[in-house]
């Protein structure tokens, strides 16, 4: 998608601050943390939203939630971090290229706002 802001990040047309990146997914610190440890992992192909997900996805999410995890642990939150994806502009979305945010190194309540 020409004018996806998360692609240019997946094809560095735009700078970003990557800390994983494979063949499917990268993983790229978000540049307004809400956190202390604030990053996201999104699938290189274009996918707006959880909403457009199927099987065919499925390994590309397991891929981004593995990163995730391994990444909490390299940056030493594994005791307590959360992983969440907003899903529509009434939840929050606000770009439309699936995010998995990954959140830690600070209390987090529940529920969310
Ligand atoms: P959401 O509101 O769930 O769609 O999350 C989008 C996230 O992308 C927000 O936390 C933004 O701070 C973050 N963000 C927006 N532009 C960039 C960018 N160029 N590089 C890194 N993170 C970004």
């Amino acid at each position: 998608m020409t004018d996806c802001l998360f692609c240019k990040i997946a094809t560095k047309e735009l700078d970003s601050e990557i800390v994983h990146e494979s063949d499917n997914i990268v993983v790229f610190r978000d540049t307004s943390p809400a956190a202390p440890l604030h990053v996201l992992a999104i699938p290189k192909e274009h996918i707006a939203s959880v909403d457009e997900l199927n099987r065919e996805h499925s390994e590309v999410v397991g891929e981004m939630f593995i990163a995730l995890s391994t990444i909490a642990e390299r940056e030493g939150v594994a005791g307590g971090y959360r992983i969440v994806t907003n899903v529509g502009r009434d939840a929050g979305q606000s770009v439309f290229h699936l995010h998995f945010h990954l959140l830690g190194g600070r209390y987090l309540a529940w529920p969310p706002g």
